[in-house]
């Protein structure tokens, strides 16, 4: 079939085969359809959806499109996990050596950022020397030898993601869920993941809204990890206010390092997010439930999850002395506080407005050319459901630029809401959902 029938065929609203996604994902790689035609192709998904069975088959072809990782020769129990993004998710720098301390072996496949803030990579080459261009061989050889490998996609791993996702963004078809479950899961199976946590975000600063939608996208990963055998659980999670106490990224490395080595005045939802996740792996692993508590304070009391960490920096070239000595990550050469305007409670802290301000400050990326300073980012000292006095700091801008200080502040201050009565205290957790 030409690429005009088949672009056709969804315009219609009918469904196509596993043979007519598969041909139309090969024209797509070998560069037989143009810009054009994969923009019309995607609006027809975006506004007629696909089938379970048909977005299955197109993550397959996906996945097939490129080189596929077999993880089956090491020796550990391995999971991955993957977060839809928001803004201060430092989970994964927490999450993985909990887990890879516990004996489960992780080998995360991470992305940059585009948007709001700096992806895991961008966070952790914030790390002095710290190199995430790991080949595959090297990333492999570094799991089996100390359980935890956190590096970039290579190029050749699904390739006509790469292709899709840099039409839909440009084309206002990002927000579609067969779209973003078939980009998300081609590139695990792909990476050879047989176990995987999701952490779906909802809220002002995710992609899903409403829970409704986050729900519906969480149980269509659930579903089509569970066809394509990858075993699939999903956490839908706040993102209405950034995650943790920090938005930036050697900021978010810093808050990481701090949680790992268990020192006192962690931010609780942050805590309890990590915990929900990591449990979740110990589950798909077939740990017992009244263990996965114990194990996870065990390794954080005992300092293996922040020695871990460190072996992991020392094997991908970084400076492991940052877990001790957390002074030595990029700081920005000025601090600002943010005052609070008035006294009363802080009913909202808008993630969407704090990761913008972070991102104009240099955090995050506009376009995919821009270069990240890591140092720079805010650090809030309030969060929903504080009570503020006025005059009192909200937060601090760290800036590498004076002149960015009063754009910043005005960002800062909108996104703090502040009313006489506290609000109803919103879960960090909404729910989890599991396969059938
Ligand atoms: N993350 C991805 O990898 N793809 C999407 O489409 C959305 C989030």
């Amino acid at each position: 079939m030409r690429v005009d029938e088949l672009i056709a065929l969804k315009r219609d609203g009918k469904t196509y085969s596993r043979a007519a996604l598969c041909a139309l994902v090969d024209m797509l790689v070998r560069g037989e359809m143009s810009d054009e035609q994969v923009g019309a192709w995607l609006m027809a998904v975006y506004l007629n959806g696909m089938t379970d069975a048909e977005t299955a088959a197109l993550t397959t072809c996906m996945a097939r499109s490129g080189e596929c990782l077999d993880l089956s020769d090491i020796d550990l129990p391995m999971v991955d996990k993957h977060s839809t993004g928001g803004v201060g998710d430092k989970t994964t720098l927490v999450v993985c050596p909990v887990l890879a301390a516990l004996g489960v072996g992780m080998l995360k496949l991470s992305g940059r950022g585009l948007g709001l803030t700096g992806g895991t990579l961008d966070k952790l080459e914030a790390i002095p020397g710290l190199r995430t261009d790991l080949s595959i061989e090297q990333a492999r050889e570094q799991v089996r030898r100390i359980g935890l490998a956190i590096c970039g996609h290579t190029a050749n791993l699904a390739p006509a993601d790469r292709r899709l996702y840099a039409i839909r963004d440009t084309t206002a078809t990002i927000d579609s869920i067969p779209l973003i479950a078939s980009s998300i899961l081609s590139k695990k199976l792909a990476g050879g993941a047989r176990r995987l946590v999701l952490d779906v975000k909802v809220g002002r600063g995710a992609f899903m809204k409403t829970r409704k939608r986050a729900r519906a996208l969480a149980q269509s990963l659930v579903r089509l990890g569970g066809a394509l055998g990858i075993q699939t659980v999903a956490i839908l999670s706040d993102m209405n206010e950034p995650l943790g106490r920090t938005v930036g990224n050697a900021l978010e490395v810093r808050e990481a390092i701090e949680m790992l080595r268990g020192e006192p005045g962690a931010d609780r939802r942050l805590a309890e997010l990590c915990g929900a996740l990591a449990s979740v792996a110990l589950m798909l692993c077939g740990a017992e439930p009244e263990e996965y508590e114990r194990a996870i304070a065990q390794v954080l009391t005992d300092g293996s999850a922040a020695r871990k960490l460190a072996e992991m920096i020392e094997a991908q070239g970084g400076d492991p002395g940052v877990v001790e000595h957390p002074e030595r990550l990029p700081q920005a050469s000025v601090v600002r506080p943010v005052l609070a305007a008035k006294a009363g409670f802080v009913r909202r802290v808008d993630a969407d407005r704090i990761g913008h301000a972070a991102m104009l400050m240099g955090a995050g990326r506009a376009q995919k050319e821009d270069r990240i300073d890591p140092a720079v980012g805010v650090v809030l000292h309030k969060k929903v459901g504080d009570a503020v006095s006025a005059d009192e700091p909200l937060a601090d801008l760290h800036l590498r630029r004076l002149e960015d200080a009063e754009l910043g502040t005005r960002l800062v201050r909108e996104a703090f809401q502040i009313g006489m009565e506290a609000p109803e205290a919103r879960p960090i957790v909404y729910e989890l959902v599991a396969g059938v």
